[in-house]
């Protein structure tokens, strides 16, 4: 399933990889990931020394 892109030359909104000559953009990128949140408190958890 194509995603639908964005072309920033023109704002057209389209399936193809260019358009207007340049590459277009994801119109729906990656929402934010809430695990990225616990994945920086698990980096953290990892730096502590068990001793
Ligand atoms: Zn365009």
């Amino acid at each position: 399933m194509k995603k639908i892109r964005k072309c920033e030359s023109c704002g057209e909104y389209t399936l193809e990889e260019e358009h207007c000559g340049i590459k277009t953009l994801s119109a729906h990128p990656p929402k934010y990931n809430p695990n990225d949140k616990y994945a920086k408190y698990r980096r953290k958890e990892k730096g502590i020394s068990n001793g």
